[in-house]
């Protein structure tokens, strides 16, 4: 059984990375946002809840995704292990976190400030059919068109420097407090996200002896 904490701002590969941990190692990626994503598109009673937060310019609570991370975990389908995302989200869930599971190890992808805004203000949306595409590592053949429906793209309407400056701020006065007990205590492999993403991938294995990944396909 082997269990991880994945800590990184947005734009620092988490995804790719648990994803590409998750595969040949049948753990079980958990992803708070992911979690909420769900919800709001499926229009459940905490979707409405998050959807009310947001539409407020407000973010969710820590008490809310300690109770949506408790549930998921209680289902105890992951007989081989998991990869956390999102959480711990103050020193107190941590605290509570490693008491209650053996965690094997915290991966932290570490990315200037100044890369997430250049990444994330890259960022563009198809408005007609939701394909994602990237100025600069995904772009699109013809400026502003969708290559795939021709649809006008668009930029997230959260995808504003003043948005991301607030989300930049929060993920900072979150993480260092949670980042510095698990330092502590010594779990902390810290890796810089701005290195190709098979790079990262190599070292988060090496760190945790663990079989060498075997690649996509
Ligand atoms: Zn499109």
């Amino acid at each position: 059984m082997r269990k991880y904490v994945i800590m990184g701002v947005q734009g620092s590969g988490k995804g790719t990375q648990s994803a590409m941990l998750a595969g040949d190692l049948d753990l079980v990626h958990i992803s708070v946002g992911d979690i909420f994503r769900w919800h709001v598109k499926n229009h459940t009673k905490l979707g409405a809840q998050v959807r009310r937060l947001v539409a407020a310019g407000e973010l969710v609570g820590d008490d809310l995704v300690e109770d949506v991370v408790k549930d998921r975990l209680d289902l105890h389908d992951w007989n081989y292990g998991f990869i956390i995302d999102g959480f711990p989200r103050n020193r107190r869930q941590a605290e509570f976190f490693l008491e209650s599971y053996d965690i094997d190890g915290v991966i932290h992808l570490d990315l200037p400030d100044e890369e997430v805004r250049r990444r994330v203000l890259a960022r563009r949306l198809c408005s007609r059919c939701g394909m994602d595409y990237n100025l600069i590592a995904h772009r699109p053949e013809e400026e502003g068109r969708c290559d795939v429906c021709g649809g006008e793209l668009v930029t997230r309407p959260d995808d504003t420097p003043d948005a991301l400056a607030r989300r930049l701020a929060d993920y900072h006065d979150k993480t260092g407090p949670v980042l510095e007990l698990f330092r502590r205590k010594e779990y902390v492999l810290t890796i810089d996200a701005r290195a190709d993403k098979l790079e990262v991938q190599r070292t988060i294995r090496a760190r945790f002896n663990l079989p060498p990944y075997r690649g996509d396909g």
